[in-house]
């Protein structure tokens, strides 16, 4: 199955982008020799839009980001992200089950090698699997060249492969940070890369109910909602599920249907 990426202005803006990132040396080699601050503003602006196309998850500028679907009804979309986990995944199975939820797994090649079951459970229980690298190296995705990217890209999708009839067509970056070399290797695969509406900062806050609370003031038909699974199970192994729970309890009282989006329901904007 294509995913139907949405068409924006992202193609336009990267090559102004780059364009300005190009010219902006010359302009400062021109400008400086009748003043020195003059002549350092091109670069300075240059590198400062750059970092900002890079640094802002769900900035659109190197490339389309969905960050909503289409949907008429009161549907929202659950995304977990960092598993599958030995502590987490089968809990929030249930846990979706008892909501009568379905939700995708953005998982990590390394763990999904290392707990297979756990990824044919997620499948086999009606929820979809999709595509976070190989080995999440969030330090550094961003930085990382066209090789690296593909690595990652291809080394997580051959696992996720396992399932012929269910290909993983999606893709999240790692803290949502990409650069200009991310989205050709997706277009080059048939990967849409997916961001989100609304966070709890599940993996900053320490109170679930604060987590919970956050997602629910941005829930709205069509957003997409980013919570983890796999952290701090040494020292609060119950976190990341309170979260969750609480999460779905909410937009249960509310009237939210957690669903998984077709292709063609995916949009670049926000809900
Ligand atoms: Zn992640």
């Amino acid at each position: 199955m294509q995913p139907a990426v949405p068409k924006n202005n992202s193609r336009w803006t990267r090559r102004v982008l780059l364009g300005f990132a190009f010219v902006a040396p010359l302009l400062a080699l021109y400008l400086s020799r009748t003043n020195l601050v003059l002549g350092l503003t091109p670069l300075f602006s240059s590198h400062l839009l750059l970092l900002y196309a890079t640094l802002v998850p769900n900035c659109q500028w190197w490339g389309p980001v969905i960050r909503s679907f289409h949907t008429t009804q009161p549907e929202v979309w659950i995304t977990i992200d960092d598993g599958p986990s030995p502590a987490h995944t089968a809990k929030i199975l249930d846990l979706l089950e008892r909501f009568n939820a379905r939700a995708t797994f953005f998982v990590v090649g390394t763990r999904a090698e290392e707990y297979p079951h756990l990824i044919t459970e997620i499948l086999s229980r009606g929820h979809e699997i999709a595509n976070h690298t190989y080995t999440h190296p969030s330090g550094m995705f961003w930085a990382a060249g066209p090789a690296r990217i593909a690595a990652e890209i291809d080394l997580c999708a051959e696992l996720l492969r396992s399932s012929p009839d269910r290909p993983a067509r999606l893709f999240r970056a790692p803290a949502g940070l990409r650069n200009l070399f991310v989205h050709p290797e997706l277009v080059r695969r048939g990967l849409a890369l997916i961001g989100w509406t609304v966070r709890g900062l599940d993996t900053v806050r320490r109170e679930p109910v604060l987590v919970a609370e956050k997602i629910l003031r941005g829930a709205k038909a069509g957003a997409i909602i980013l919570l983890h699974e796999g952290h701090r199970v040494a020292k609060d192994p119950g976190f990341n599920l309170r979260c969750l729970e609480l999460t779905l309890s909410g937009l249960t009282e509310r009237g939210y249907q957690c669903v998984i989006p077709q292709p063609e329901q995916l949009r670049t904007h926000d809900a």
